[in-house]
């Protein structure tokens, strides 16, 4: 039950939505009729003002997790930046006109069919933390899934201050925060990671002490090791060769093949995270990396995953105004 009902809020709006799984030029369309949602006592209403794409939504959308997902039909969607315009009757932590953003569905492979990618959706208050005040909403939008993993991998694979780490795949959404993360948050005392020759750059400016180009490059046959390794790629079979003994390969499920002894995260998403790092976002130590292509307008959304699933984005890709 919502505490208060402001009058500009409309019955309809427009959403991406999917009735069948498949690939997003197939199945997802844009449907303008479609209802806004109604909250319980613990969510918030939010208008969204910006999204962002993650290869989950495209997996997803191709059925890769039909046992634990949501019935179909589905409003597409993870991240977002959005304004609360209505709250639940026991929401302790927002009001009306607060600037937000999270990744709205706490467990990724749980996820609920009132997604991100909509005018409107309605979202657990525990999801989202107050949006960082120097970050744009396409910004926020950019952070959320990819930073949270990227910090509970590190988390997770135990990280700390003066270790080494190896990032497998640096220039993507998660890759670019696990370096950012790593160095000015966790403290590594020296960080390396992948990309094709063109991104090498991106990892320098991100805060990568070396940057390897993966396709003229062994990593694995570096005297260097490394007590971390973290695979968003699916080379754990490479990664285990490039790590110290007693150190740890993190990988992310569903990156691609795991070989033993790495371990693989996957990530819930809380506000908590993201309230904590937003100083460090404030003070410009950890910095959103736009995809130089975007951001998409909402109803160019069929491109933009095009662009995703095309396994090239240069961090995040966006989609801004919605
Ligand atoms: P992106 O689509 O953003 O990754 C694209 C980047 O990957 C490109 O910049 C590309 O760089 C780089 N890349 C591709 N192949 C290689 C390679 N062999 N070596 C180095 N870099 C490479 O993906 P995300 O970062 O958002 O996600 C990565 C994976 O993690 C996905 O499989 C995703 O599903 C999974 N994931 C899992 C989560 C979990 O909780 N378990 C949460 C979030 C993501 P280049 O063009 O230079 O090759």
């Amino acid at each position: 039950m919502a505490t208060s009902t402001p009058v500009n809020i409309p019955s309809k709006m427009k959403a991406w939505v999917y009735g069948q799984h498949g690939k997003p030029e197939d199945v997802l369309k844009l449907e303008s009729e479609v209802d806004v949602p109604d909250v319980n006592d613990d969510q918030v209403l939010i208008k969204v003002l910006a999204a962002s794409l993650n290869p989950i939504d495209f997996k997803r959308m191709g059925g890769s997790f039909k046992a634990t997902d949501s019935p179909l039909p589905t409003v597409a969607g993870y991240d977002v930046a959005a304004v609360v315009v209505r709250v639940g009757s026991k929401v302790k932590e927002f009001k009306v006109g607060d600037e937000v953003y999270g990744d709205i569905h706490e467990q990724a492979h749980h996820p609920k069919d009132c997604g991100s990618l909509a005018e409107y959706t309605a979202v657990d208050e525990k999801v989202l933390a107050l949006k960082p005040k120097n970050l744009s909403f396409a910004e926020a939008a950019s952070l959320p899934l990819a930073v949270q993993t990227a910090y509970g991998g590190l988390e997770s694979a135990g990280l700390s201050a003066g270790k080494s780490l190896l990032v497998l795949g640096g220039a993507g959404g998660v890759g670019s925060f696990i370096i950012q993360l790593a160095k000015h948050v966790f403290g590594a005392s020296r960080v390396a990671a992948t990309s094709s020759a063109g991104k090498l750059e991106l990892l320098k400016t991100v805060g990568a002490d070396l940057a390897i180009d993966y396709k003229n490059n062994k990593y694995e046959d570096l005297e260097e090791k490394f007590d971390v390794v973290f695979d968003t790629v699916g080379e754990s079979s490479r990664g285990i060769k490039a790590v110290k003994e007693c150190g740890r390969v993190e990988t992310i499920w569903p990156a691609g093949p795991v070989v033993p002894p790495t371990f693989v995260f996957v990530v819930t998403s809380t506000g908590s995270v993201l309230s904590k790092l937003n100083p460090y976002l404030e003070e410009g130590k950890l910095k959103p990396v736009i995809d130089p292509k975007g951001p998409f307008p909402f109803s160019n959304a069929i491109e933009a995953f095009s662009h995703l699933q095309s396994g090239r984005a240069t961090g995040k890709v966006a989609i801004y105004p919605i």
